[in-house]
């Protein structure tokens, strides 16, 4: 089965809304929408710069994501968003349960689980981030830790919400580091992660999710690693910042 590949630049506290226009105006003067509709994407700003990017990219075929969102509909939940505050934004992605997130912000399988919950049910596509830390993947626990961020992630939807959700493989070891897993291993992981969905959903919904590889892609390694069977895009955070980087990774990625 062939999967779109899925590009998602995850600005993280970058850019505000004039940097951020500036940001997709060079995208669409030196793309257009010519690489865009071979590969989904994605850029994910934070949210106040949210509505002057979902304005800049009206007429392409670039889609918008957020960063975060909360399980609840509303109410007393200071500094949160809600899924329906991004949804009526123009937002159609949401990041959940990145490492950074986790680490510094409490955040468990538990609230990944409320937090996509949330998404899908204001009809956005999640990108639920999952990865292991270097001591665990020293000691060997890659494939527990997986397993666990899986489960945990993902119980209680339904298979057909499973087959729409991405997944983003992160190493913590190789976000923002400069290390990135070989190729080998990043497949390894990703092969793993697919086993663990057609346990929970059924070998046909495995082979429809999308799961991108997250940790220092860049446009030198982006074509080998997308190359890889169960590899289908890249969740990115660097080289998101720079037009000419992120086209140069979504060519690259696309084996153009
Ligand atoms: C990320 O934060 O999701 C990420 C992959 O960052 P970087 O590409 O900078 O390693």
């Amino acid at each position: 089965m062939s999967r779109k590949v899925i590009i998602a630049g995850n600005w993280k506290m970058n850019k505000n809304a004039a940097e951020g226009k500036a940001l997709v105006d060079e995208l669409k003067a030196a793309c257009g929408n010519c690489c865009c509709c071979e590969a989904d994407v994605v850029v994910c700003p934070p949210f106040t710069t949210i509505g002057a990017v979902v304005e800049a990219v009206k007429g392409t075929a670039i889609k918008v994501g957020a960063q975060n969102i909360h399980w609840a509909d509303n109410g007393a939940f200071t500094g949160e968003i809600s899924g329906d505050m991004l949804k009526s934004a123009g937002v159609e992605y949401v990041i959940i349960g990145h490492s950074e997130r986790r680490q510094y912000f409490g955040e468990t399988d538990a609230t990944v689980n409320a937090r996509l919950k949330a998404a899908l049910k204001y009809d956005l596509i999640p990108i639920v981030c999952v990865g292991e830390l270097l001591d665990e993947r020293e000691s060997g626990k890659t494939e527990e830790v997986l397993t666990r961020q899986i489960r945990g992630g993902f119980e209680g939807i339904s298979a057909d919400e499973m087959a729409k959700t991405v997944v983003a493989y992160e190493p913590v070891w190789a976000i923002g580091t400069g290390k990135t897993a070989t190729p080998d291993i990043a497949q390894a992981a990703h092969a793993h992660i697919r086993k663990e969905i057609a346990g929970m959903f059924g070998e046909e919904v495995a082979e429809k999710v999308r799961i991108q590889y997250g940790g220092s892609m860049k446009a030198a390694n982006a074509r080998e690693l997308v190359a890889q069977k169960d590899i289908d895009g890249g969740l990115i955070g660097g080289a998101a910042l720079k037009a000419g980087d992120f086209l140069s990774l979504i060519k690259e990625a696309l084996g153009k």
